[in-house]
């Protein structure tokens, strides 16, 4: 098999060749024909994340080098272990990439995407970035009909993180109000999702008006300026007393704070981003306006099956796909990380 890997934090990917693997048990051995090149990507290969304010998060705990990268995976499978029963070869699937223990209760109850042992492909085990994966069971995968590989695999990660909060917002936005701050990748797949999870109306907030101007070609209400210190009162007057829910896709101090201030009596703040900082509100403000604040980390596995059926039924608009050959991985990953790359780019084997 042939990988594309880091040797060391930061170092370009090597071609490496490894051993090809077999399929046993409940495994599946799949060939990745796609795979996603991610934001968090770069943060993977670099290891740690930037806090803001020469802060770092460090996370290189419990990977090995050399590495894979890459969690938005599509293949064909070629070899199934003995317990499989439900793929059989030449089935094109997509690959649930947020896979846990599957031994604790948290996975058990359905959240392996929380898992405190995980064992995310392309995270914390070999990821896509190559030619032969070894799927731990075949219920990570998923058939996405006649989809075309290239969008089905961004679902598992910008989509399903979109869902997933929205998920979480639905009960609180359906007939109301629902105001998606920042209109980057994730927040604009969250525009191209909401409609078949909420009849919300969909207001946007971004301080870059040519995103704000990407939310209103994407269905928004109206969109506004948050940076802008007449915003607050003018938004709350064109919503009559605020939104039910915000979702906060960029997770700054201003944006959090921003999409708590505009909450109706009941709303939820959902945070997604990770961009950094820290939260602050007069506790009396909690119980005043019954309002609440929940984290949201990408999806479930039964959101990423939901997901897929409304991806099948036609239900999503398309997103900007390039293409390039897996032998462009570290290419992709500098241009990336130099603000180079505008879209999508999907890795093919
Ligand atoms: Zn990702
Ligand atoms: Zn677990």
């Amino acid at each position: 098999m042939k990988s594309y890997q880091f040797e060391e934090y930061g170092a370009p990917l090597v071609e490496n060749i490894g051993e090809n693997p077999t399929a046993s048990g409940d495994e599946v051995l799949v060939n990745v024909t796609a795979c996603g090149v991610c934001h968090s990507d770069i943060h993977m290969w670099e290891g740690h994340f930037d806090l803001g304010h020469g802060k770092q998060l460090d996370i290189k705990a419990g990977r090995e080098l050399p590495f894979t990268l890459g969690h938005e995976i599509v293949g064909i499978v070629t070899a199934v272990g003995e317990n499989v029963t439900d793929v059989a070869v030449g089935d094109k699937r997509v690959v649930f990439p947020w896979i846990g223990c599957d031994q604790c209760n948290i996975c058990a109850s359905g959240n392996e995407h929380l898992c405190n042992r995980p064992r995310a492909l392309g995270i914390n085990v070999n990821g896509g970035y190559t030619d032969t994966l070894v799927v731990p069971n075949s219920k990570y995968l998923l058939d996405y009909g006649d989809l075309s590989k290239d969008l089905a695999c961004t679902y598992t990660c910008s989509g399903l993180t979109a869902y997933g909060a929205l998920k979480k917002v639905k009960s609180r936005a359906d007939g109301g109000k629902l105001l998606v701050i920042g209109a980057g990748g994730v927040g604009l797949a969250a525009m191209a999702i909401a409609k078949s999870v909420t009849n919300a109306d969909i207001y946007v907030a971004d301080i870059d008006p040519e995103k704000r101007q990407a939310g209103l070609d994407a269905g928004a209400v109206a969109a506004i300026d948050p940076s802008d210190p007449a915003t607050f009162k003018s938004f709350m007057g064109m919503t009559g007393g605020g939104v039910n829910a915000t979702i906060d896709f960029v997770g700054a101090e201003s944006s959090a704070a921003f999409g708590a201030k505009v909450l109706a009596k009941g709303g939820k703040l959902v945070i997604v981003g990770l961009f950094g900082g820290s939260f602050s509100m007069p506790i009396p403000m909690f119980p005043i306006k019954a309002m609440s604040v929940e984290g949201s980390y990408v999806g479930s596995l039964s959101e990423m099956r939901e997901l897929m059926d409304l991806a099948k039924a036609g239900k999503l608009s398309e997103l900007a796909i390039t293409p390039r050959p897996m032998a462009e991985a570290n290419a992709t990953l500098e241009d990336l990380r130099a603000g180079n790359i505008v879209g999508r780019v999907v890795l093919q084997s």
